[in-house]
């Protein structure tokens, strides 16, 4: 599970995030929407440790990110909006490099049976990824998660520049990751996809969590 107490990040005198209180329990989906500077980024760098709170502190299965920024990069998986990963490797030895720094050593067969899970075509394993489509690289960025057996899924503006069956197929994956019991927590501004996926969404506007609701109450019209 996710949790922050009294998250609170200034960049010099300007104040980014005021008082974040959040909670996504294990098989949750949150979907945390807002505009351009409303502060999501900020949350994301935080839990991931790339950038200190001002005060407050996040917790990553109940382990301080403050205190153990090392410790937490174990249980998460991050996909940032732009999958980072090697264009000239093809996906499996992707998949192969970020494995062994998490310290697992897979054989072939448990590699293509990750990334079999999915969904990615098996045609493409062995392609470099320089020439997968967004949602391609994005399906390896969750094989990554499933094989590090990544308890908290960070995810950024998944859904931007998918078409439609990529997306239907990326919600199926994290529904999927729900299901296992893990925790995803994602920043978007697809609203549309929030309320599918999500089981809570959260609206933030300049620092502050605005909205924190289950998705079944949510209107999109408060947005
Ligand atoms: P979002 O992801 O919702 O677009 P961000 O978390 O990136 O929002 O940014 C929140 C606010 O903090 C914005 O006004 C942004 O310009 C500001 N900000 C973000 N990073 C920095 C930084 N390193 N230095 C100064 N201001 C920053
Ligand atoms: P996003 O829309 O995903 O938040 P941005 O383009 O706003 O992305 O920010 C990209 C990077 O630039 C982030 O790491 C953010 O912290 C940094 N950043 C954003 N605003 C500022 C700012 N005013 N000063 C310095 N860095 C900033």
């Amino acid at each position: 599970m996710l949790k922050t107490i009294q998250l609170h990040k200034k960049y010099n005198d300007f104040t980014a995030l005021q008082s974040l209180d959040l909670e996504v329990g294990k098989g949750e989906i949150y979907a945390l929407l807002g505009q351009n500077g409303a502060g999501k980024s900020t949350t994301i760098n935080i839990l991931l440790g790339l950038i200190k709170a001002t005060s407050g502190d996040a917790f990553i299965n109940n382990i301080s990110v403050k205190d153990h920024p090392q410790e937490i990069k174990k249980h998460l998986a991050y996909i940032p909006e732009t999958v980072l990963l090697y264009p000239n490797l093809s996906g499996i030895e992707n998949l192969d490099f970020f494995s062994q720094i998490a310290g697992f050593n897979y054989t072939k067969d448990e590699l293509a049976a990750f990334l079999k899970r999915t969904g990615l075509q098996e045609s493409a394993y062995y392609k470099d990824l320089g020439g997968y489509s967004k949602g391609m690289r994005q399906k390896v960025g969750i094989a990554i998660a499933l094989a590090k057996d990544a308890k908290v899924l960070l995810l950024d503006e998944p859904t931007s520049g998918l078409d439609p069956i990529a997306t239907a197929e990326f919600t199926e994956i994290v529904r999927q990751f729900g299901k296992e019991g893990r925790t995803v927590f994602m920043a978007t501004h697809d609203i549309f996809n929030a309320v599918n996926v999500a089981t809570h969404i959260g609206i933030m506007k300049q620092g502050e969590l605005i909205q924190n609701l289950p998705s079944k109450n949510f209107s999109a019209e408060e947005v």
